[in-house]
């Protein structure tokens, strides 16, 4: 059977959600373009083992409009879109599949352009670019971005010491008690940084000996993946998983910064009028992590390194600007950097309109 695009109705505020089949080549997906207003909806393709065609449906629009929104805020001229694959990562994959996905990406005549995301490599990706010119993140190539988590940990190291300047009245590390939670990609690469601005690591992870390596390497304490929120610390930064910012978690935190590369931290919006009323600062991880797709958007526009490096010191400004307005009005940071992002899209919209 050939490959199958199916147009779904895309909730309001979405531009497209489309399911694909491709029964050879066992592929079931799902692409949805959240927003082209600022430009092509560029973000990452996940394959994971959703449990129903419903559960896969909610996690790409979801993922998708959180897109738009880091992409905006860090001023790519990229738009906002998602791809999900159904199917487990460790058993599902092959070459027909993964030719099938490019084939229905290329389809979308570069207003989607694709990238790795969780259970998907750059051998993956290196396959779909077979079939389309809108596969990035890759590893050779022109114009290929690589790893994208160097940029990542650069722009949150950039950041965090924005917002120690805004906690502490200083940018200086020196001595300052910070608890990096996961040693992968981003987390090891932010603790090297911190470790040579001269921080006070206490390190956790669930890999042991990632954690034995930062004792060694950077003379780091080390603590247990469930006593992180009992440490005495000036900075957390959280760069495992998602939603470890709760009611329950935050009534424990000592920090009085929170910075770091995982997405979607805060477990519900309302944690983060708890993490205020603590006056402990947080700065929303959508703006602080987007060094890697600040990475990816090089490749797409087929720029060099000066523009990364520009978009990286440009995300170290938001971050100022937010915690400025966030002081001044008395609203959480992720508000104002809400905020902040349905005025850009606003401004987007009226010079497209205008242009049409
Ligand atoms: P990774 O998989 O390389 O690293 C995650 C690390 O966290 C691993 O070492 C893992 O053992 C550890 N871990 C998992 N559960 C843990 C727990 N409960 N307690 C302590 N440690 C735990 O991932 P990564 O690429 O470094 O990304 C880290 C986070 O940053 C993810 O949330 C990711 O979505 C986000 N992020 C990454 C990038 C990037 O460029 N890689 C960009 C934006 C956002």
């Amino acid at each position: 059977m050939a490959l199958k695009l199916v147009e779904e109705l895309a909730p309001a505020g979405y531009e497209r959600l489309v399911y694909i089949e491709d029964e050879d080549a066992g592929l079931r997906a799902f692409v949805c373009v959240h927003s082209t207003v600022c430009g092509p909806a560029v973000g990452g393709c996940r394959m994971w083992n959703y449990a129903s065609k419903d559960e896969a449906r909610t996690d790409v629009l979801r993922l998708a409009a959180g897109m738009t929104h880091k992409n905006a805020m860090a001023g790519l001229g990229l738009g906002g879109g998602k791809s999900v694959i159904l199917g487990d990562p460790r058993s599902d994959k092959s070459e027909a599949l993964f030719r099938a996905f490019g084939r229905a990406i290329e389809s979308f005549g570069g207003s989607y352009y694709t990238a790795e995301d969780v259970g998907i490599s750059p051998e993956d990706m290196a396959i779909v670019a077979k079939e389309t010119s809108y596969a990035v993140g890759l590893d050779h190539g022109a114009h290929a971005s690589g790893d994208p988590s160097p940029f990542t940990a650069e722009g949150v190291f950039q950041c965090l010491k924005i917002g120690a300047r805004a906690v502490f009245g200083t940018e200086d590390l020196t001595g300052r008690r910070v608890l990096v939670q996961g040693l992968g990609h981003v987390g090891w690469s932010l603790a090297e940084k911190l470790h040579a601005a001269g921080a006070a690591l206490v390190v956790t992870d669930v890999n042991a000996a990632a954690s034995q390596k930062a004792q060694v390497s950077f003379g780091a304490e080390v603590c247990a993946p469930d006593e992180v929120f009992d440490q005495q610390i000036d900075i957390f930064a959280p760069c495992a998983l998602g939603g470890v910012l709760t009611h329950e978690t935050v009534a424990r935190l000592s920090a009085k910064l929170v910075c770091g590369a995982a997405n979607n931290q805060l477990l519900e919006p309302s944690v983060a009028e708890d993490l205020l009323k603590r006056d402990c600062l947080y700065l929303p991880d959508y703006v602080v992590n987007a060094g890697g797709i600040i990475s990816v958007a090089g490749e797409v526009h087929h720029a060099g390194p000066e523009y990364r490096a520009e978009r990286l010191v440009q995300i170290a400004r938001r971050i100022d600007e937010i915690v400025r307005t966030s002081r001044k009005e008395g609203k959480t940071t992720i508000r104002v950097a809400d905020e902040m992002v349905t005025d850009i899209l606003a401004k987007a919209r009226k010079v497209a309109d205008a242009a049409a």
